[in-house]
C-alpha cells in the first residue's frame, strides 16, 4: 500500500554517493529544499570508510584522492568539515624481479636520480614529459567543470559553444595540440614509447593508463586515462595523490555534513525502487517499503543503466534511447582486496620495515608486456593469471585507522573481468584470492604470515555491495565513445534526461568516474539554470 508524502522537498537526490551529496550541498546552498535517499546504511557510495573488522577502518572501495575539485572543496568548505589529505611521498615504488627497484618522489631531483638508474636519457626526457602533461592536463581539466555542448550541434548557439571550447587550446603550441589529439586517441604504451626507452620507467607510468580500464596498455584510448589520473592534485600540486585522514569516507562525510549544515535532509537505509513519471515529467520517487515522496526535481546519482533500465518504466522513454542505454558499456575489470595486517610486508628487492616503500603506491607489474598479457586473459573471460597489482598502506599516514601495531593494506587489481567465460565469481573468489597472495608472495615472502584477516571484493561483490552495474568503478567505461558529449549518450550529456525534471548527477555523466565531485557540481548548476 503506497503512502504518499506531502511535497516538502524541491529536489530528491537518488543515491548518497559523493556526487549526489555534492549536488545536494550546492542546491541547498541555493535555497532549495533537498532530500537525499541512500540505500545503504552509510553515505558515500564508492567513497566510504567501513569498520570491516573491529578497530580496522577500511576504505573498502576507492582508496586514494587527488581528483576532488578545488572549487568543490572551497565552495562546500570541506576542510571546515574535516577533509584533510596527506600527499603520498614517495608516489610510487616498483620492485622488479631482478632485485632492482624504482621510486618516484614528490621532489623532482630525487625522481630524476631514480630514473637515471635505468636510463640517463629518460631522466633527461622526464622534465619535458611532465611539463607537456601539465599543459595538456590544464586544457583537459578546464573541461571537467564544463557542461558539454549539444551533440550533434544544431543551432548557432551550439556552434558558439564549440568555438569557445576550441578557444581553450589557444595558448597551446602546435606540438602541444598534436599531443592533445594523440593523448585522446593513442594507447598508453604508444604515448610513453614516444618519450622513454626504459621498461621500468614506462611500466610505472603506464599503470595509471589502465586503472579501471577495459583495455591493456596497448589498447587505443588508454593514454587518456593516464591523463585523467593527472588532472587533480593535492594542496594545489598537480598530479599528486594522497591519503584522506579517516579514509575515503571522510570525503563523503565532509560533503554530507556541509549539505546538512545548510538544511539538507539525508536518509540512509532508503532504497528507491521507482522514479515516478507522469506525462513525461518526473514528480517524485517510490521507496522499496512503499512510501512515495514527491518533488518537482529528481536527480539520480546511480549509473545510467540503473537509472533508466531499473528505476523507470521503458514506456516512459523513447525506444532508441533505451536501446542506447542498453548498449552503454559498463562491465568492470577491477578487483579490490583489503587486508588487516599485524606487521608490514618485507620486499625482497628492498628489505626492512617500515621504509619509504610502504608510504608509496607499491606496484607489482614488471613490464608493459606483463600488463598486456594480464589483459589478454581478461579479453577471453579469465581473471589474469599474473595480474597488475597496486598496494597501498593508509595506516602509514593515519595510524588511527587500525589498532596499535597493525596496518591496513588495500590491493587494487587489474584484470578481473565481471563476466567469466567458464566460471563465476562466487566459485572463483577463494581460489583467486590465493592466486593474488601467491603473486604478492613472489615479491614479499612474509605476506601470508602477517595477515590477520582479508576481504576480497570481486567485480560481482563490487556490484552487490556498492550497487554499481557490472562492478564498473567509473559507472561506465571511460572510452572515447563514452566521454564528454557522448556520456552517457549523444544528445544527453548535459545532465538532463528525456524525462523532464529528471537529471543525472553521478559518474555516468561527464566527466566520469573518480572521487572528483565534478558531475555532482555540474548537475547542480544545470538544475539551478532550469528551476
Ligand atoms: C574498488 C574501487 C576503487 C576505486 N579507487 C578509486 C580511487 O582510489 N580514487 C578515485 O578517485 N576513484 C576511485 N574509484 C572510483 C570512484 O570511487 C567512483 O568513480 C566514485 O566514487 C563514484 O561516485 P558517484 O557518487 O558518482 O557514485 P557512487 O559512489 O556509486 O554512488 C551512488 C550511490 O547510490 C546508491 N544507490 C544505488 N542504488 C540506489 C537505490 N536504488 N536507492 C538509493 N540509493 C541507491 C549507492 O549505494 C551509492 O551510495 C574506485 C572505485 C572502486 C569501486
Amino acid at each position: 500500500m503506497m503512502k504518499a508524502v506531502a511535497n516538502t522537498f524541491d529536489v530528491i537526490i537518488v543515491g548518497g554517493g559523493h556526487n549526489g551529496l555534492v549536488t545536494a550541498a550546492y542546491l541547498v546552498r541555493a535555497g532549495r529544499r533537498v532530500l537525499v535517499l541512500e540505500t545503504r546504511e552509510l553515505v558515500g557510495g564508492c567513497a566510504v570508510t567501513e569498520e570491516v573488522w573491529p578497530g580496522f577502518k577500511v576504505s573498502t572501495a576507492s582508496y586514494l584522492a587527488s581528483l576532488l575539485q578545488q572549487k568543490v572543496i572551497r565552495d562546500l568548505e570541506l576542510e571546515r568539515f574535516g577533509y584533510k589529505i596527506d600527499a603520498k611521498d614517495p608516489a610510487f615504488f616498483s620492485p622488479f624481479p631482478d632485485g632492482r627497484y624504482f621510486f618516484m618522489w614528490q621532489d623532482r631531483a630525487k625522481t630524476l636520480a631514480e630514473i637515471a638508474k635505468f636510463s640517463p636519457r629518460d631522466a633527461e626526457a622526464y622534465p619535458k614529459y611532465e611539463d607537456r602533461l601539465e599543459r595538456l592536463a590544464q586544457v583537459a581539466e578546464s573541461l571537467l567543470l564544463t557542461t558539454p555542448p549539444n551533440f550533434p550541434p544544431s543551432g548557432a548557439g551550439d556552434f558558439i559553444e564549440y568555438l569557445k571550447l576550441a578557444g581553450r587550446m589557444r595558448g597551446l603550441s602546435k606540438k602541444e595540440v598534436v599531443s592533445l589529439v594523440k593523448i585522446f586517441t593513442q594507447s598508453a604504451a604508444d604515448f610513453l614509447d614516444e618519450w622513454f626507452e626504459s621498461e621500468q620507467v614506462k611500466v610505472t607510468l603506464a599503470t595509471d593508463g589502465v586503472i579501471g580500464a577495459n583495455g591493456g596498455p596497448r589498447s587505443p584510448g588508454t593514454a587518456y586515462i593516464l591523463l585523467h589520473h593527472c588532472m587533480g592534485g593535492v594542496g594545489g600540486h598537480r598530479g599528486l595523490w594522497g591519503f584522506v585522514r579517516g579514509g575515503m569516507g571522510a570525503v563523503s562525510n565532509a560533503i554530507a555534513d556541509s549539505a546538512k549544515s545548510k538544511g539538507a535532509v539525508i536518509r540512509t537505509n532508503a532504497t528507491v525502487s521507482k522514479i515516478l513519471v507522469r506525462d513525461g515529467r518526473a514528480y517524485g520517487v517510490a521507496l522499496a517499503e512503499g512510501e512515495e515522496i514527491r518533488a518537482k526535481i529528481v536527480a539520480s546519482n546511480l549509473d545510467p543503466k540503473k537509472t533508466f533500465l531499473e528505476l523507470l518504466n521503458p514506456s516512459d522513454l523513447d525506444p532508441d534511447f533505451v536501446d542506447g542505454i542498453r548498449k552503454f558499456r559498463i562491465e568492470g575489470t577491477s578487483l579490490k582486496m583489503n587486508l588487516a595486517l599485524r606487521g608490514l610486508p618485507e620486499f625482497t628487492a628492498l628489505p626492512g620495515a617500515p621504509g619509504p616503500q610502504h608510504r608509496a603506491t607499491m606496484h607489482i607489474c614488471p613490464s608493459v608486456e606483463y600488463i598486456e598479457r594480464a589483459w589478454d586473459d581478461a579479453k577471453y573471460g579469465r581473471p589474469s593469471q599474473s595480474p597488475l597489482i597496486e598496494m597501498t598502506i593508509p595506516t602509514m599516514y593515519d595510524p588511527t585507522l587500525a589498532p596499535q601495531g597493525h596496518h591496513i593494506m588495500g590491493i587494487f587489481l587489474q584484470y578481473a573481468p565481471y563476466t567469466l567465460r567458464d566460471s563465476n565469481w562466487d566459485r572463483e573468489r577463494k581460489r583467486y584470492t590465493e592466486r593474488i597472495l601467491d603473486v604478492i608472495e613472489e615479491y614479499c615472502p612474509n605476506i601470508r604470515s602477517i595477515i590477520v584477516d582479508k576481504q576480497t571484493l570481486t567485480p560481482l561483490d563490487l556490484e552487490r555491495r556498492f550497487h554499481i552495474t557490472g562492478g564498473n568503478i567509473f559507472h561506465g567505461e571511460m572510452s572515447l565513445d563514452q566521454m564528454f558529449v557522448l556520456r552517457p549518450l549523444a544528445g544527453w550529456a548535459r545532465y538532463r534526461t528525456p524525462v523532464k525534471g529528471l537529471y543525472l548527477c553521478g559518474s555516468g555523466a561527464h566527466p566520469g568516474g573518480g572521487v572528483m565531485g565534478a558531475p555532482g557540481h555540474n548537475a547542480a548548476r544545470e538544475i539551478m539554470r532550469d528551476s
